[in-house]
């Protein structure tokens, strides 16, 4: 008997983030747009060289990938992506979405998925007609999060391009990575914010502050 194939559109995300480190908030982001928007997969974008951050203000690029890696090794539909750490010099989102709108052809529906802070930003990242006529985004809010200011970024967003930008509210979103460099500064634990994989990978390469080698040792 022939399988006729359901022809329904493909839907993939780009979770486009620092990682630095990436934790249970950002894993549970990904997973939750996937069940929303009914998405085949996530492809982590771990960022390369943000255009709006210092260098000494981001971890390496290879420790942030190597952790999103061990973070989402046990989800088949997660992916991660070198293309913008491969990319010399600044990278922009803009030209991200280029590279896998090339990849997936206009079969596919590409979302971008970011924390709802970094899309209030949005018009000052580069090409914005050209970025925000690539594909829709979902815009991932903690707990508390005030949508005001983005209510009318959004609106304008609409009118002027069609584009589609989602709220999802997220709980785990609670977590933030600026608390967990901070914890691990200050010698808190960070123990259950992040997959132990992740945690084990900051104690060994002494990330965010004095390593913790008794975790790993004893
Ligand atoms: P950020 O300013 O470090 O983060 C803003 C907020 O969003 C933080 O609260 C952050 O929480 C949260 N967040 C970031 N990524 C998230 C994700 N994938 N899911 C849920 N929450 C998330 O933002 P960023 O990480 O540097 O940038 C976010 C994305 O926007 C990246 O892909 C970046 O390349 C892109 N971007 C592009 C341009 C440009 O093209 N010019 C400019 C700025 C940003 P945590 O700290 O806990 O992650």
């Amino acid at each position: 008997m022939k399988v006729i194939k359901d022809n329904k559109i493909r839907r993939i995300g780009i979770m486009g983030g620092t990682f630095d480190p990436i934790h249970y908030g950002h894993l549970v982001t990904a997973e939750a747009a996937r069940a929303e928007f009914d998405m085949e997969d996530i492809i982590f974008v771990p960022s390369g060289r943000p255009p709006h951050k210092h260098e000494y203000e981001v971890s390496e690029g290879e420790d942030r990938y190597l952790m999103t890696v061990l973070a989402t090794i046990t989800n088949l539909n997660f992916q991660v992506s070198r293309t913008e750490l491969e990319r010399e010099g600044p990278t922009y989102t803009v030209d991200t979405l280029i590279d896998f709108r090339k990849k997936y052809k206009d079969d596919v529906e590409l979302y971008f998925i970011t924390g709802a802070d970094a899309i209030l930003e949005i018009f000052t990242w580069k090409d914005v007609p050209n970025l925000l006529s690539s594909c829709s985004f979902v815009a991932a809010t903690r707990p508390g999060y005030s949508r005001e200011k983005l209510n009318g970024i959004i609106d304008t967003i609409r009118e002027r391009y069609g584009t589609n930008i989602y709220y999802l509210n997220v709980p785990a979103l609670a977590i933030s990575s600026t608390d967990i460099r901070e914890r691990v500064r200050s010698g808190r634990p960070i123990k259950y914010l992040l997959p132990e994989a992740v945690e084990d990978y900051i104690a060994k390469k002494g990330l965010y502050g004095e390593p913790m080698r008794t975790r790993l040792n004893g």
